[in-house]
């Protein structure tokens, strides 16, 4: 394995120099010279505190440091093989998480309208009972799958379980609809599996790695950056495609400026070479494939002249593109990405991307999609959950035939029409669906017709603004949650741990999940009373103690076979047993069985198409109220390409209002001119401009790309919501 400095790591992660204040920052503040380290200790003895970070999902391993009751600083750990020893500059500022002076402090009950934050402080007795004397009046009369349960991440894992206990079938995540949902359908209908979370790509081992609008570094996952770091310093071949010139696009030997709405074409026209050329893997494709002839028909008209006026990019480019990929196949991994809901054909769009991979012969290969193991923890042996007769809300008549996840948006669509029934409770855990949802208009208009609101939340987000109640939940360094045991590349079993108290009056989400229960009448499903007794008998069943795993942290599973060539059997569960480059599946369905490019409306005169993505510092508005990483980061900017901003007069730093097709306005912004990006587009980072009046007005800054998604497009193969799909113009001043 090829080995990456820490100063290479830190390239990769972003802008240097946001880097360079990331690290100086830390430093400043926890101290991790040995002088600090001496300061630390004149308060007591240091104590080491192995867990896993929650300041975005990718749960790095990370050993926390307290010198009695106050944190003093985090780090990675390095059994863990998510972190590997290092974590990301949001992880690094964990311990701001805990010491973030915007956080809730108490239980909260709405005084006035919803949405106008008028809040008086209850008991948690008051809260909860005022919680479940709601819930059992919608279940009188409206069913228990009337109450749905919003969620995101691990720590909802207890939520989950008093909700499956109630009876709702409706739990949902918006990282199902809002963004990773059509490239699992599109493996799925591909390959029989999707590629999971953390994603099982070979990056390290990959010998060209193609990235299609996929921002590596800007979209800080750990695991996934080190082995960029790696494969980029073992001198793989990198081709991005994107608008805009990412990170990962200055370490790319081919980058590829494609007119946004149009990779479709570009992935169709890739294949098309590679057919026609006979570059791609035939005998893989022999072995494995399924209706090869009838997907090698439907492609050969998609030629890369027929792509290049509809791309922009050169018949030249995408031949050379096509070969380099096929050179260095199988260890040729075109990345799946993750946020993919972009134009509402993204389940196609992602099975073109298996697809493309299917061709270069990358699934079960070393450097494309390696197979994941995880750790066998038994459950605990609760008691069976009820059925639901009735079925999710979220997709009546089966409309979206392929949504393997309840979807969000349709929770929504059933709040607001009462078809196919009525849903009239909304719990929200730890997801702001203000920004996650788009046309926030609708999600106001759906929770005006709720009986029952309520988000748990560390800080007072945008959709904590609109809740009945707001319960504080304590940060990941104060409590336990479920256990880590990832499908990955080694399997391992990880503990999430407290390492000091909640300063005030904030719960862990398995207290508030069982407390919940009991008020119900759930006793049945919560035998145990503490956490620990719940743990440690998972732990036992497994062959482990929670005493083991609170000092190790983590323990190593035995990996098995990570490709065909070290024996693994290539198995593919899809109904034909094969990999299905002609899905009848899809045609049974009346959608097209190959991928077909449909035009996706281009932004009328004088507007842009609206771009949103990352930054390596924040994870969406979670993070913008801690203030190692506001500091570093305090406000987005509109990226305008320069040529365009010099032909209009704008400069550098001037405020704009962003103002779409519909009248949606955010802002005040300041502009970026900058040669990074395509004249027809505009990016922002996702998740600023908050406007919950429980954030101080300092976190407020920049714009709101949320208020300006106010289109979507449904996908018809699994209802995700492309909204890639509008259009903004800039005004001058506030
Ligand atoms: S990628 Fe960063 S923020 Fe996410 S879990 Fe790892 S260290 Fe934490």
């Amino acid at each position: 394995m090829v080995s990456v400095s820490r100063r290479r790591f830190l390239q990769i992660t972003a802008g240097i120099a946001a880097l360079a204040a990331a690290t100086g920052s830390a430093t400043q503040v926890l101290g991790n010279s040995g002088h600090g380290e001496a300061r630390a200790r004149k308060g007591g003895p240091l104590r080491k505190v192995p867990t896993f970070c929650d300041l975005c999902f990718w749960k790095c391993g990370a050993i926390a440091y307290a010198e009695g009751g106050r944190l003093w600083k985090i780090e990675g750990n390095p059994a863990d093989p998510l972190s590997r020893g290092r974590l990301c500059p949001r992880g690094t500022a964990g311990v701001a998480m805990a010491t973030d002076t915007q956080r809730l402090t108490r239980p909260l009950l709405r005084k006035k309208q919803r949405g106008e934050e008028v809040w008086t402080a209850v008991t948690w007795d008051e809260a909860l009972d005022f919680i479940a004397t709601k819930m059992r009046r919608i279940r009188e009369q409206h069913g228990p799958e009337s109450m749905a349960l919003f969620s995101h991440g691990l720590g909802g894992n207890f939520l989950k379980h008093t909700f499956k206990a109630w009876g709702t079938p409706n739990i949902t995540a918006p990282s199902y609809a809002q963004c990773r949902g059509p490239r699992d359908a599109g493996f799925t209908l591909t390959f029989g599996e999707d590629v999971g979370s953390p994603e099982r790509t070979d990056i390290r081992n990959a010998r060209c790695l193609t990235l299609i609008g996929s921002h590596l570094g800007e979209n800080m996952h750990n695991t996934q950056v080190q082995e960029f770091a790696e494969a980029v310093g073992s001198g793989a071949t990198v081709i991005v495609v994107d608008p805009r010139y990412s990170v990962v696009a200055s370490k790319a030997k081919h980058y590829l400026p494609i007119k946004p709405g149009t990779d479709m074409a570009l992935l169709l026209a890739w294949m098309n070479v590679l057919v026609r050329e006979n570059l791609y893997d035939r005998e893989y494709v022999a072995a494995h494939g399924e209706g090869f002839a009838e997907f090698a028909a439907d492609i050969a008209p998609w030629t890369p002249e027929w792509a290049w006026p509809i791309t922009g990019i050169a018949p030249e480019t995408i031949r050379e593109t096509a070969r380099e990929m096929a050179r260095h196949r199988p260890a040729s991994l075109v990345h799946p990405g993750r946020h993919v809901t972009w134009y509402g054909d993204d389940a196609q769009r992602a099975r073109a991307v298996a697809l493309l991979n299917a061709l270069l012969g990358t699934w079960g290969r070393k450097g494309g999609f390696y197979a994941p193991t995880r750790m066998s923890v038994p459950p605990y042996p609760y008691p069976p959950y009820p059925k639901s007769e009735r079925g999710t809300a979220d997709n009546p008549d089966g409309k979206y035939p392929f949504a393997e996840e309840v979807l969000s948006s349709g929770i929504r669509e059933a709040t607001l029409t009462g078809r196919p029934y009525p849903v009239k409770g909304w719990f929200v855990y730890s997801t702001n669906l203000m920004q996650a949802l788009p046309n926030q208009e609708e999600t106001i208009k759906a929770i005006q017709n709720l009986d029952l609101m309520v988000v748990v939340d560390v800080v007072g987000s945008d959709i904590a603004g609109w809740a009945d109640v707001v319960l504080p939940e304590a940060v990941y360094l104060e409590r336990y949650d479920d256990l880590n045991a990832e499908l990955f590349r080694e399997p391992f079993l990880a503990l999430r741990q407290p390492v000091v108290p909640p300063p005030a009056d904030q719960k862990p989400n398995w207290w508030i999940a069982r407390e919940l229960a009991m008020r119900l009448g759930l006793g049945a499903y919560y035998p145990w009373k503490h956490v620990e007794e719940y743990l440690d008998t998972r732990l036992k069943s497994a062959g482990f103690s929670l005493a083991e795993l609170k000092e190790k942290g983590i323990v190593p599973g035995k990996p098995g076979p990570l490709y065909y060539e070290d024996g693994l059997v290539p198995e593919f569960p899809t109904p034909s047993g094969k990999i299905e480059f002609f899905s009848r599946q899809l045609a049974d369905a009346g959608l097209a069985p190959v991928p077909r490019y449909t035009p996706t409306p281009e932004p009328p005169e004088g507007y842009f198409r609206l771009l949103f993505g990352r930054a390596p510092v924040h994870t969406f508005g979670r993070t913008q109220t801690n203030p190692l990483l506001s500091e570093m980061m305090e406000e987005n900017t509109v990226w305008l390409n320069e040529d365009v901003a010099n032909r209009l007069g704008f400069t550098s730093g001037e405020l704009v209002t962003l103002r779409n097709q519909d009248g949606a306005t955010a802002g005040p912004v300041k502009v970026r001119p900058t040669q990074r990006i395509r004249r027809d587009c505009v990016f922002l980072v996702h998740g600023f401009a908050q406007t919950s009046k429980g954030i101080a007005a300092r976190f407020k800054k920049g714009a709101s790309d949320s208020r300006l998604v106010t289109r979507y497009v449904l996908d018809p193969v699994m209802g995700g919501n492309g909204m890639n799909v509008n259009f903004v113009t800039l005004e001058r001043g506030v």
